[in-house]
């Protein structure tokens, strides 16, 4: 059977192009093994300023941190061992958001360094951009105990210092993690698996700009629920994301 002969007859149509399939294969492989050589896409979008600098930007974010640092206006500042205020580059274009620090953020001190970090360190590596191009904050800056939800007071009062921190950064885009950070930065209930995928818009202050949000899973819940069409499905939301800074064509 010939493939014009499968073409005209339809049956190519439904089936996967065997080059997309093996690009995506490489690109997933890129994605888990994080062992890829930096190359020329990376290159550019170096060259398109992913990674800007900013004295004055620099300068508010440290003091939101130190407000932070100092911060006790709920229980979890009297609880924690190291506040989280976020950390990454004062110009970001991404700016990827979870939900609150674990065990070894406590720790350190710093977001995403346990193992949903590392996978995030991963994803961010698959997407040819390095953690210093990034920004990397969350919802609460402290740990909840025994890594428990937040509750809805905590969110209320911990949330102005990351709205802060999105004027000051104000990124082109918002990776919000899960469906804490999503939900809480559209002012939905709705599940993971309906908002993510596509692009929301998160409202800043008054008289601002809506900045374009995309929610995907979470690292750590991508963990837990390692399959394959899960992996997929955060890379296709990465592409997306990449697309939208012109980042994205094909190699
Ligand atoms: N999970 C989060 O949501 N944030 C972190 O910083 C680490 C794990």
């Amino acid at each position: 059977m010939t493939a014009a002969w499968q073409l005209k007859s339809g049956i190519m149509e439904n089936t996967p192009d065997i080059n997309k399939v093996l690009h995506q294969h490489v690109e997933m492989n890129d994605f888990f093994s994080g062992g890829f050589t930096v190359g020329k896409k990376a290159q550019a979008h170096e060259e398109n300023e992913t990674s800007r600098s900013n004295t004055d930007e620099k300068i508010e974010l440290d003091r939101i941190a130190d407000e932070v640092r100092q911060c006790h206006k709920c229980r979890l500042g009297s609880l924690r061992e190291n506040a989280v205020p976020g950390e990454g580059n004062a110009m970001a274009q991404i700016f990827f958001i979870g939900e609150g620090p674990g065990a070894e953020e406590d720790a350190q001190g710093r977001p995403f360094v346990g193992r949903a970090g590392q996978l995030l360190d991963r994803i961010i590596t698959a997407m040819k951009l390095r953690r210093s191009d990034v920004f990397i904050g969350n919802i609460l800056k402290c740990r909840p105990p025994e890594n428990r939800d937040p509750k809805p007071d905590e969110i209320i009062t911990c949330l102005p210092y990351l709205q802060r921190q999105i004027e000051v950064i104000n990124p082109r885009i918002i990776v919000a993690l899960g469906a804490h950070a999503a939900r809480t930065l559209l002012g939905t209930n709705k599940p993971i698996g309906a908002l993510r995928g596509r692009f929301h818009e998160y409202i800043p202050g008054f008289g601002k700009d809506a900045i374009k949000l995309m929610a995907t899973y979470h690292p750590a819940y991508l963990l837990r629920n390692y399959s394959q069409d899960n992996r997929r499905r955060v890379w296709e939301d990465m592409k997306k994301v990449l697309a939208e800074l012109g980042l994205g064509g094909p190699e």
